[in-house]
């Protein structure tokens, strides 16, 4: 059970994130994912949340045998908005008491429902403060590169909440992105403000680049027009966009670690072969 800010501080991490599976076939992609992964030594690997707990039980179960039956450091992602703070605490209890010892503590999106949704902390920093009371865990928060998606492209004010946030953790992930020079800015921008909390870039491999269109509308990222290009000539052929989307963040990953990043998160999408491409061709491991 490692804590993943004595990783930080002991060297580099590199970490996947998966997120619960739907059906029990999925459930049977995601352990085959795992398998195929698990021979890169990832330093931890993390589940998502639903958004106001539709994944409640189902993460909390996959972070839990991961990190007991398969002996990997796992990290549960929680969201407070439309949580009640007892709902909160009693599923971090569950945790502390399973021996997970890692947290991902998110906002959430708000519910786009009319439906009443009892909620007792609004903001990611709150959520931290109510883990720390829970248990001794380690705690990371998400950063936005390109700006949080409600910032209303307020940027001096986004990176004071942001360097707010990161004081109460351990540690940050990042939204994806495909430009190595949001990830840096971003850095540069929190050092001015005093926060030196070590930021794991988030790296997505585009395999699908309708999907992954979709995904940085919502997360803010934009999707480069360069990278549009790339992908145009070849987009009926998915074998040939995953190959460009391997290329593509190889070479940020290789940027970034070059930067001396403090490590390297990958969105996974419970799929192991772009991971596996990039470990290789980032010389980490053979596939
Ligand atoms: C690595 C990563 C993993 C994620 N995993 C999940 C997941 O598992 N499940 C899920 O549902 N979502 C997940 N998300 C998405 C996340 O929940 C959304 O981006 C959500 O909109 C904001 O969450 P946050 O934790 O960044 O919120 P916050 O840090 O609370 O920020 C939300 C907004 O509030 C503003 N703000 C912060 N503090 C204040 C303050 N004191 N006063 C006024 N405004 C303030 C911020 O500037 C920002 O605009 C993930 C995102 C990342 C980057």
């Amino acid at each position: 059970m490692a804590k993943i800010a004595d990783l930080l501080a002991a060297g580099q991490t590199f970490s996947f994130e998966f997120f619960p599976p739907r059906s029990d076939e999925a459930a049977r992609e995601l352990e085959k994912t795992i398998a195929e992964l698990q021979p890169l030594d990832p330093s931890f690997v993390s589940v998502t949340y639903g958004a106001g707990g539709s994944t409640r039980e189902r993460t909390r179960d996959i972070v839990v045998h991961i990190e007991r039956d398969l002996d990997i450091t796992s990290m549960a992602h929680l969201t407070c908005i439309a949580h009640t703070r007892d709902e909160l605490v009693s599923l971090l209890e569950e945790y502390r008491e399973a021996g997970i010892a890692n947290i991902l503590a998110l906002a959430g999106d708000p519910p786009t429902d009319d439906a009443p949704h009892p909620t007792d902390l609004n903001f990611a920093f709150e959520l931290v403060e109510l883990v720390r009371q829970v248990g001794d865990f380690s705690i990371g928060v998400a950063a936005h590169p390109e700006l949080h998606p409600r910032s209303g492209g307020d940027r001096a004010r986004d990176r004071q909440h942001l360097a707010e946030k990161l004081a109460l953790a351990d540690f940050g992930i990042t939204q994806f992105f495909f430009e190595a020079d949001h990830y840096l800015r971003m850095v540069e921008e929190l050092a001015a403000l005093g926060c030196e909390v070590p930021i794991l870039p988030g790296i997505m491999p585009v395999t699908n680049a309708r999907q992954i269109q979709r995904f940085a509308e919502l997360a803010g990222a934009a999707f480069p027009t360069w990278l549009a290009e790339r992908i145009e000539p070849v987009a009926d052929d998915p074998s040939e966009v995953a190959k460009i989307g391997v290329d593509v963040a190889t070479e940020l990953s290789r940027r970034l670690l070059d930067e001396g990043v403090p490590g390297l998160h990958f969105y996974t999408l419970n799929r192991s072969p772009a991971t596996r491409q990039i470990y290789a061709n980032l010389g980490l491991a053979s596939i």
